[in-house]
């Protein structure tokens, strides 16, 4: 009896220390996987932060009343403001300009709204004065208690708006000159003559054509007859103020629109012009042994008159004056009225 119970007692101590050992080592087994997770999730979570705060776009969330409640690095550096000035203390609205303030307004009308999602185009104040354009994209965090907060994604436009500002820039410049081109003319006409009507200010029109242009290309070839539309250019920027609109209308053809200038004025001007032209030759390249080319120009010139919505009829006018200065032998200037 008494051997049984003992390899009874040195069974279960035998098993229990077995289990014992079993058991530790999978509690330490599961005590190491749960830290190792608890280190994953907390590395995983500060690269989530990472990405939230460095993202190349700006995050916000505004609460309902559009005051902000959280703001990504992103969209704080642009701003220039630090998180504690900024978070629970202003409203988002306060950064936006107030030119674009409606946009804005609209867009968080619409998150706060049945289709909890709204987007605006608008411009941001920074603390130093700059304007930054921005996308804004934003859907509301809502739950059975109701709106908690938004969400907005912030894309910078500044390159995309100099982009577009530079191909609109193109689109109106003349390449061989640098001057406006009969695009900007237009433009430019459509402010310049409500302007003219506003202000009871006469608006005058000049319009010039180089003479022969074709014997010139003929004779020293196309390369020197780009140089004297260049010379041109730079000539007529001289003589001009600042407040005239030149361009290019095509080929050897030109015009200046003279705001706040009356009939009188406008022939001093073009005679200045063509007396200067006639008096200038184009220089041909960088140096004197380059040479020069002595060149003459025609005008023609008028007034808008009250009540032309648009500058065709003047132009019309002043390309009959200018016929005139042709068919009287060139190098010269004609008024032609109404
Ligand atoms: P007019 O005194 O009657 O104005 O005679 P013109 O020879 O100046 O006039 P015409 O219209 O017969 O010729 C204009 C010439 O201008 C013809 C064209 O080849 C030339 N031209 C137009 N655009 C350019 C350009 O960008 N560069 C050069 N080099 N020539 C141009
Ligand atoms: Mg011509
Ligand atoms: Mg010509």
């Amino acid at each position: 009896m008494q051997p049984l119970v003992i390899t009874l007692v040195y069974g279960l101590s035998m098993a229990f220390g077995v289990f014992w050992v079993l058991s530790d080592h999978r509690l330490r087994g599961l005590r190491e996987r749960a830290l190792r997770f608890s280190r994953e999730a907390r590395q995983y979570a500060g690269e989530v932060q990472d990405l939230y705060e460095h993202a190349s776009c700006g995050y916000h969330s505004l609460d309902a009343e559009g005051r902000e409640v959280r703001m990504n690095r992103t969209e704080l550096d642009w701003l220039g403001h630090r998180a504690d000035e900024v978070i629970e203390r202003r409203r988002y609205r306060d950064f936006v300009t107030p030119e674009t303030h409606a946009a804005f307004d609209d867009a968080f009308r619409q998150v706060l709204g049945e289709g909890q999602e709204g987007s605006a185009e608008c411009e941001l104040l920074c603390r130093d004065g700059t304007r930054l354009p921005v996308a804004i994209q934003a859907t509301a965090y809502v739950t059975r208690d109701g709106f908690q907060y938004s969400r907005a994604t912030v894309f910078d436009l500044s390159e995309r708006k100099a982009l577009e500002a530079r191909l609109e820039k193109q689109a109106l410049t003349d390449p061989l000159t640098g001057l406006g081109n009969r695009r900007y003319l237009v433009d430019q006409a459509t402010m310049e003559i409500a302007r003219a009507e506003r202000s009871g200010t006469p608006l005058a029109l000049i319009v010039i054509d180089l003479d022969h242009f074709k014997r010139i290309n003929d004779a020293h070839g196309h390369d020197v007859g780009d140089r004297v539309l260049q010379a041109f250019a730079e000539l007529a920027r001289r003589v001009l103020r600042d407040g005239d609109v030149l361009c290019r209308m095509g080929g050897e053809e030109f015009a200046v629109l003279l705001p706040n200038t009356n009939r009188e004025q406008a022939l001093q001007v073009a005679e200045r012009l063509r007396a200067t032209i006639a008096a200038t030759p184009a220089r041909l390249g960088e140096t004197s042994e380059e040479g020069s080319l002595a060149y003459t120009a025609s005008l023609g010139v008028t007034l808008v008159c009250a009540g032309e919505a648009t500058l065709k009829p003047a132009i019309k006018r002043a390309d009959r004056g200018l016929y005139a200065a042709k068919e009287t032998g060139r190098n010269r200037v004609r008024w032609q009225g109404a």
